[in-house]
């Protein structure tokens, strides 16, 4: 679907299998995040074949943390795309991953503070606690807060996987909730739209689930 124009969420909706919702941002470069899992990756591919873009017209894949169910379709780039997710996370990741899976080596690293792709600029924001090294890309042209497991539509990322940490989710949470956003695009589940949606979402999480980190 097009959230706007430059923006489309190819959003996860099979509740019978795991996936994580993957987002694209098209502009003069064309930006994936979160590929998901590749077993599952037929429902991207159909979404950037409606929009004519093939798998070598995205120039930036981006990973919000290192989880086989957001990074894993990774590998069906090549160049010249690039792929970036956090140095941090991709150590733990591939230390804890083994022989389970393959994590293809970053083309760089998204470090804490501003990134700059094409015309666009963000702010990567660290936000452990769901796993260590996990981010939040904020788009602040734009108003968009790409959340992935940190929080989502009424409810929060697990802390019980390893590296999870519920002190550090909290205290994620906290920074990101100040931040001016129209459209809160989580890792899975609907799309939270709307000023006053996003800031009720946060006043939600803060009230029920912070009880339980
Ligand atoms: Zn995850």
């Amino acid at each position: 679907m097009k959230v706007f124009n430059g923006l489309h969420a190819f959003i996860w909706q099979d509740y019978t299998q795991n996936n994580c919702n993957t987002y694209l941002i098209e502009g003069s470069k064309n930006i994936l995040i979160d590929p998901g899992h590749q077993h599952l990756f037929g429902h991207v591919e159909k979404g950037l074949n409606a929009l004519n873009i093939s798998l070598d017209r995205v120039d930036v894949v981006i990973a919000t943390h290192g989880h086989p169910d957001h990074l894993e379709a990774v590998s069906f780039f090549d160049k010249p795309t690039l792929f970036a997710m956090n140095l941090e996370e991709y150590q733990f990741i591939s230390e804890f991953a083994g022989d389970y899976f393959k994590i293809p080596e970053p083309d760089f690293f998204l470090k804490a503070g501003d990134l700059t792709v094409g015309d666009e600029s963000f702010d990567v924001i660290s936000t452990p606690g769901h796993s260590p090294g996990s981010i939040c890309l904020y788009w602040r042209d734009k108003k968009v807060l790409f959340t992935g497991d940190v929080v989502f539509n009424q409810g929060i990322g697990r802390t019980d996987l390893p590296g999870g940490d519920g002190r550090a989710l909290k205290d994620s949470i906290q920074r990101i909730k100040t931040l001016d956003v129209e459209h809160l695009l989580a890792g899975h589940g609907d799309i939270v739209a709307g000023k006053e949606a996003v800031q009720a979402n946060f006043q939600e999480i803060e009230d029920y689930w912070f009880n339980y980190l």
